[in-house]
């Protein structure tokens, strides 16, 4: 066992509210200079929706030059170092500007000073469907303006490949749309394949947190690791010629301070905390057969930071006493590994991200249009978890690799909690043997 630490975050999407304050203040602190006009290394997207960039979740179109081996590392398609030097030299597969969307300045000015006019806008934005020749109209988060009706369905490569399969179980219609927000950072992955493709070494895993940086003097731009992070969570910046992104804010962290998305964070929603995990079995963990078991060869990997063994090992690697402190009071382990209700985002991509998602409890479609009633107590959940206004199997594609009993069993458990916690609000006496917050 080699034990290191890892600085994690939890986000409850059923908090996210949409505001984006959390990426205009990350905007302010990180990518407000010339070259990352187009960056947000905090974004907040609107599912269903294609992301951003736009439909980065299509691997096969990203891809390029990789692939991933049977042991889920990244590797070049073709072998051998002519053809390595051929695949680095190649103009590796990115999304282009318009895929992030083209910024503009705002001009307040005109905004104060326009003059009162008769007109009303009518015209319907231009076709978003993608096609090699067609004009598209883009923006970030544009799927928001859309608010998930057929439209936007018929964009999102997850919804389109679920209707493929199952028509009949997913029927869209402007009654049954459903939306909710996804902020999304870097991963900070424990496997990181924005590390392995970067033919100059320029990328590092700290060691005493985890967080993943781009050495600047190092990286010579050459944007392997953009086409490689499966999550495009990092960027060229096309005025220095390097490659950034999503630092985790570690001189914050370095001081006790929160990340700064998660420190204005209107919802409250995003925890940050430390985890310790065992280093030697990451490649392992990347390399299980089937995708719907990396959920759990991930939370494997976490170490129970009470185990005599676990701090034992902990303090021959060198971690603090302070940062042991800091793993036993981990929201990220108690969310994720003790009470099973926090989903690391595609799992599949076999990174083993580090940005954990309680994912959202939508009300009962039914029980909502007869009842008024919200239908979130356990016992109508245990009944009819398959009639949940988004669908389960859409958060499974987005946080189990397509296993939908993993998702259902961490609703039912946030349902159970709701329902809990809404007696104790009415008058219940809490029950001794549940502890009162998580830790
Ligand atoms: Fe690298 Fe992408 Fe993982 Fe971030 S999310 S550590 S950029 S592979
Ligand atoms: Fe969501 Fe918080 Fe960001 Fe607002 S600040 S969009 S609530 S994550």
């Amino acid at each position: 066992m080699r034990v290191m630490a890892q600085v994690a975050m939890v986000m409850n999407l059923d908090k996210c509210i949409g505001c984006h304050t959390c990426s205009v203040t990350c905007k302010q602190a990180w990518t407000n200079r010339a070259g990352t006009e187009y960056v947000w290394f905090n974004n907040v997207e609107t599912r269903p929706g294609q992301g951003y960039p736009r439909q980065y979740e299509d691997q096969e179109r990203w891809r390029g030059g990789w692939k991933l081996d049977g042991r889920g590392r990244l590797r070049l398609r073709a072998g051998g170092r002519l053809q390595k030097l051929l695949t680095i030299f190649h103009s590796p597969v990115q999304p282009t500007l318009h895929d992030y969307y083209e910024p503009w300045t705002y001009d307040y000015e005109k905004l104060i000073n326009a003059p009162l006019g008769d007109d009303f806008p009518v015209a319907r934005p231009k076709s978003l469907i993608t096609g090699k020749d067609t004009k598209v109209t883009w923006s970030a988060n544009w799927d928001d303006n859309l608010g998930g009706g057929p439209e936007a369905a018929e964009l999102d490569p997850i919804i389109a490949k679920l209707r493929a399969e199952s028509e009949a179980q997913i029927k869209f219609s402007y009654e049954q749309t459903f939306m909710f927000y996804l902020p999304r950072i870097c991963e900070h992955c424990l496997n990181p394949s924005c590390m392995a493709s970067c033919p100059s070494g320029a990328i590092y895993k700290r060691s005493e947190d985890g967080i993943v940086l781009v050495d600047q003097d190092r990286c010579r731009g050459w944007r392997q690791c953009v086409t490689g992070c499966p999550y495009k969570k990092i960027y060229f910046n096309h005025r220095s010629g390097k490659a950034e992104k999503c630092t985790f804010c570690y001189p914050r962290i370095e001081v006790g301070q929160p990340t700064v998305c998660a420190e204005t964070c209107v919802g409250r929603l995003r925890y940050i905390g430390l985890v310790l995990y065992d280093a030697d079995r990451v490649t392992e963990a990347a390399s299980v057969e089937n995708d719907t078991d990396l959920y759990e060869a991930q939370l494997d990997l976490m170490l129970d930071p009470q185990d005599p063994e676990v701090i034992r090992q902990a303090r021959a690697a060198g971690i603090t006493d302070g940062w042991l402190d800091a793993a036993r009071r981990s929201p990220v382990y108690a969310l994720a590994k003790k009470y099973r209700i926090a989903l690391p985002l595609h799992p599949e991509y076999r990174t083993m991200p580090m940005v954990w998602y309680v994912p959202p409890l939508s009300p009962i479609v039914d029980l909502l249009t007869e009842q008024g009633h919200d239908g979130e107590a356990a016992g109508t959940l245990f009944g009819a978890i398959d009639a949940l206004r988004i669908p389960l199997e859409y958060l499974a594609e987005l946080f189990t690799a397509g296993d939908t009993d993993k998702v259902a069993h961490v609703l039912r458990t946030l349902a159970a909690m709701r329902s809990y916690m809404r007696d104790i609000n009415l008058g219940r006496e809490p029950d001794a043997s549940i502890p009162a917050s998580v830790g």
